[in-house]
């Protein structure tokens, strides 16, 4: 029943706390068309501008895709369009929060790894097979380090 209720309360949250009217706002003046998605989230079809460099970034439950939005309801994306629904599940909790949160995780799992997403709190949230993120990347050398210097003074 829950699980069943979220998709709406999610809608209903990511409304009243602005930023699906900020994703809306963002397809308008980038002028992506908006089409009706799955679970109350709307597809922003179409995005033109060169970053971000993925396939598809959410803005409170829009989610805003270079390609179409058959493409990204067709059911070879089913993991892709769960994980970014995901995201917009942590715009409903965080607000405009979200941002400053998001981008600090990012800035770590760059720092930690060189990679934007496999350390990325959000994103291993949401899932990073799903979001086509690699799950395996190594520690940076000096974080090994740290850790290493770390568990030896543990022992
Ligand atoms: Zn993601």
């Amino acid at each position: 029943m829950a699980a069943r209720r979220w998709p709406l309360t999610r809608t209903v949250l990511t409304a009243a706390n602005g930023t699906t009217g900020a994703g809306l706002l963002l397809a308008m003046v980038t002028r992506t068309r908006i089409r009706r998605g799955r679970d109350g989230v709307l597809i922003a079809e179409g995005w033109r501008l060169p970053i971000p460099p993925a396939a598809c970034f959410t803005v409170g439950s829009v989610v805003i895709t270079r390609r179409s939005a058959e493409w990204l309801l067709h059911d070879d994306r089913a993991a892709l369009l769960a994980h970014e629904s995901r995201h917009a599940g942590q715009y409903a909790v965080l607000g405009p929060l979200f941002w400053p949160a998001y981008w600090v995780a990012c800035g770590w799992s760059y720092a930690a790894t060189g990679s934007w997403g496999c350390r990325n709190w959000f994103e291993r949230q949401a899932g990073l097979t799903d979001g086509g993120y690699p799950e395996d990347v190594p520690l940076r050398p000096w974080l090994r380090r740290v850790r290493r210097r770390r568990s030896r003074r543990g022992a």
